[in-house]
């Protein structure tokens, strides 16, 4: 249940109700907000003279669902926002890793070319194999943050452990949480203390609700600042790399007050499929796309197969203005 009580609650009442009802405690500007177990249907009469209303969810979906909040939350960043009632849909297009500075740039001069305001690429890589390319890590961080200033882009870059996500957070715009990290409570918990951004991705093997219950951890540590990323999910098909889940996205814009960001790149795994798939997402309505895209992604250090080079990219942006432009969205 979400309570949302008088600014004016005595602390000690505050302090007894989160014992007694098992809550989490956000401070707004107005009012507070109690979050108890969905289990709790009824907050006990004695607590009358302090409440201004109460949810009643049948599941742990509460922060995040749209039967509390029925607008989409809007999430700022930097000078675009996407979700409340903008119409935007993000493109956040960049390599897979930071690889060098030279490749680097390139990758932001092709970003500020085609007035796209948020570059991404990754400094610590999950990887299947140890033997992979692992991301520059700090150095890499470094050079995006040169990046960020020089030509005033919203940089995104993903936490993979515990080890770096107070660094990752000092530097990026965009806090990503990978697909692999989507259970990992540290990192949830640290991405809850603060107030950026963050786009959760969807673990391929985790349900939706799985889903939203990690968003759920990130909200109720009070950042309001959630976004959702569908990349793909594990299924029995083995010519693409995974399966983009678009009834899953249909569900997730009906039931949660979470903008929703898409990622035809990792789901389709090669580059073949990437711009078809885009566009089909950009018509689905959508808050973002993320789309890997390097200066030559022969010699990509990680997820090479699946990475547009620029003249693709270029084409592919120029084809997605008009589509969300007939479904009442702008290209940001
Ligand atoms: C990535 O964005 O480069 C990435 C590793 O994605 P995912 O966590 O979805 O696999
Ligand atoms: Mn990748």
């Amino acid at each position: 249940m979400i309570i949302h009580l008088q600014k004016d609650t005595a602390q000690k009442t505050i302090d007894e109700m989160s014992r007694e009802l098992d809550a989490f405690h956000i401070i707004k500007p107005d009012f507070h907000i109690l979050i108890t177990p969905s289990a709790l249907k009824e907050v006990p009469a004695k607590y009358n003279d302090v409440v201004i209303e109460n949810f009643v969810f049948a599941t742990d979906m509460q922060l995040s669902s749209a039967e509390y909040l029925s607008e989409k939350r809007q999430i700022d960043i930097g000078n675009i926002s996407i979700g409340g009632n903008t119409n935007n849909t993000m493109i956040i297009g960049g390599p897979c890793s930071v690889e060098s500075e030279e490749q680097i740039i390139s990758s932001a001069e092709l970003m500020q070319e085609l007035g796209i305001s948020t570059l991404r690429a990754g400094c610590f890589k999950p990887r299947t194999s140890p033997y992979s390319f692992r991301g520059l890590g700090s150095e890499g961080l470094k050079l995006l943050d040169k990046i960020r200033s020089t030509y005033g882009l919203n940089v995104i870059t993903e936490v993979r452990d515990s080890t770096h996500v107070d660094e990752v957070i000092e530097y990026a715009d965009i806090i990503q949480i990978g697909a692999k990290a989507m259970y990992d409570h540290g990192i949830l918990q640290a991405c809850g203390e603060i107030r950026k951004p963050v786009l959760l991705k969807r673990f391929f093997g985790a349900t939706l609700q799985e889903l939203v219950h990690a968003a759920d951890f990130v909200l109720s540590g009070g950042n309001e600042n959630v976004i959702l990323c569908e990349r793909g999910i594990r299924t029995y098909e083995t010519k693409t790399r995974f399966t983009l889940d678009l009834c899953g996205v249909a569900y997730l814009k009906q039931y949660t007050n979470l903008p929703v960001i898409l990622d035809p790149s990792h789901a389709m795994g090669y580059r073949y499929g990437v711009p078809d798939l885009a566009r089909a997402c950009t018509a689905m309505g959508i808050d973002g796309l993320l789309i890997e895209v390097h200066p030559d992604p022969s010699v990509a250090q990680s997820d090479a197969a699946q990475q547009l080079d620029h003249d693709a990219f270029r084409k592919l942006v120029n084809t997605l203005k008009p589509i969300a432009s007939a479904i009442g969205r702008t290209i940001v």
